[in-house]
């Protein structure tokens, strides 16, 4: 077991006492007699130094030696020491190594190489990116994507939703069939999921108030900063709501992660230069309300060719976002824009009752949701209109059979909340081992 974290000994613990520190080498020099290195461990870093005179000269050549990265026990003095940083450094008593690694190979991420690596992008920090991931910006990038998972599941529970799983191999598409992963399954066809969405609302009448946070997969041919192959989905579905009303939810969700960012994550936001001010404006500020069509002529009178009936993609959610100051959401988008599923505005045929709620910085698309269309006539009408086949869907078709009622939920892009949050250039940069069209690996 480990007992004592380099971030307690740093905010004065243990001045003046002696401590055991397990961690990971980051940085080491010295001289014949006196040695430095920085050891980090899951909290951070601290400077410890060793003397040649009181390690003796066996142990202290081993400590000289002992390369980047390699895992180290030692026992030392907790000084207080203004000139280092965090303001202590431990004097080693005596010291392990644990996981040597070996001068022929030694750790290949040197800082010059993430210095080059316009922030972790290239090819080589994603080749070797188990590596890579004990990096100090990804190591805190994990933490706050670690909040983010946190602040969603506080979220809904407070609020009384159940969790609830839905399968990952189905047999239907719920966001077009461009985008199906097809996996071969005992001599039949079947796809990844793309949402929880048709299988929660199974649960709809069981629960009323559910949500999930899963995985969902989607096969985006074009490599783009906000798409992965494989992305985690917080979806939730509610009995008895309207438009308005799911909107409401996504906009509390989204106000209390930022929230939850500061209280938990301001040291970390701050090391990526992130703007707490911003964090600070998106959980305090309500988020506008604005029709597909406003968007439509805001952009035309940009100069952007867009027609109506359009989705909109990421090159024109970029340009409409980019002077926003806080998230906004776009309602009624075109019948044509959006799959069967979207419930048809009663008051114009032409538009469905959803909204998207695009994040401002130029990031767009977090959140889709809607009502659904939710009675047997209208959702069969829906269906064939829009060629989608019957019988995948029957489940989904009876659910309208029996007791069917108004509802609807959403769906929001966790690694593209993150992503936003925390200020990165690419949706890669804040997922662990990222999946997109060229790579699986490692
Ligand atoms: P886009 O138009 O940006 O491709 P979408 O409209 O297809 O997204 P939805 O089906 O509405 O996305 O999915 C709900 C949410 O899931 C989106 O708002 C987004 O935050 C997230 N999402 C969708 N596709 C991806 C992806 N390929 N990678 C990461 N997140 C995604
Ligand atoms: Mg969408």
């Amino acid at each position: 077991m480990k007992n004592v974290w380099i971030s307690d000994v740093q905010t004065g613990q243990f001045d003046g006492q002696s401590v055991e520190l397990k961690g990971w080498i980051k940085r080491s020099r010295g001289s014949s007699k006196i040695h430095f290195i920085v050891l980090r461990d899951s909290t951070g870093t601290i400077q410890c130094v060793g003397k040649r005179e009181d390690l003796g000269d066996e142990s202290f050549q081993n400590f000289k030696a002992a390369l980047i990265e390699s895992s180290v026990i030692l026992h030392g003095h907790v000084n207080v020491d203004e000139r280092a940083e965090g303001g202590h450094e431990i004097s080693i008593q005596s010291i392990s190594i644990i996981g040597a690694v070996d001068a022929e190979r030694p750790f290949p991420i040197t800082e010059s190489a993430m210095v080059s690596s316009d922030g972790g992008e290239t090819e080589f920090l994603l080749d070797n990116r188990h590596l890579y991931l004990r990096t100090s910006r990804m190591t805190k990038m994990l933490q706050v994507r670690s909040s983010v998972f946190g602040a969603i599941h506080s979220y809904f529970r407070q609020r009384k939703f159940t969790e609830y799983q839905a399968p990952n191999f189905v047999a239907g598409a719920v966001e077009g069939g461009s985008t199906l992963f097809e996996v071969p399954y005992f001599g039949k066809k079947a796809y990844l999921t793309q949402s929880w969405q048709l299988y929660a609302e199974a649960a709809m009448p069981a629960l009323e108030r559910l949500y999930t946070i899963a995985p969902s997969f989607r096969a985006e041919k074009s490599r783009t900063r906000r798409h992965l192959t494989e992305f985690w989905h917080a979806e939730m579905e509610v009995a008895w709501a309207n438009n308005a009303e799911i909107m409401q939810y996504g906009e509390e969700l989204v106000r209390h992660i930022s929230t939850t960012l500061l209280e938990e994550r301001s040291e970390e936001l701050k090391s990526f230069d992130r703007d707490l001010g911003l964090i600070e404006r998106y959980a305090e500020n309500q988020y506008p309300r604005m029709r597909y069509d406003e968007a439509v002529e805001t952009l035309q009178s940009m100069g952007i060719e867009i027609e109506w009936g359009q989705d909109l993609d990421y090159s024109k959610e970029k340009v409409l976002t980019q002077d926003f100051d806080v998230p906004h959401f776009l309602t009624h988008y075109p019948k044509v824009a959006k799959p069967f599923y979207h419930r048809v505005d009663p008051d114009d045929g032409n538009y469905v009752l959803c909204h998207d709620l695009l994040a401002p910085e130029g990031y767009g698309e977090i959140i889709g949701g809607g009502e659904r269309t939710w009675t047997e006539e209208e959702i069969l009408h829906r269906i064939d209109e829009e060629g989608v086949p019957r019988e995948p869907n029957q489940f989904y078709i009876d659910i309208r059979s029996y007791g069917g009622v108004p509802h609807g939920g959403f769906g929001l892009g966790v690694d593209r909340v993150c992503s936003w949050l925390t200020g990165a250039e690419h949706i890669r940069e804040v997922i662990p081992f990222p999946r997109d069209s060229r790579r699986v690996t490692p």
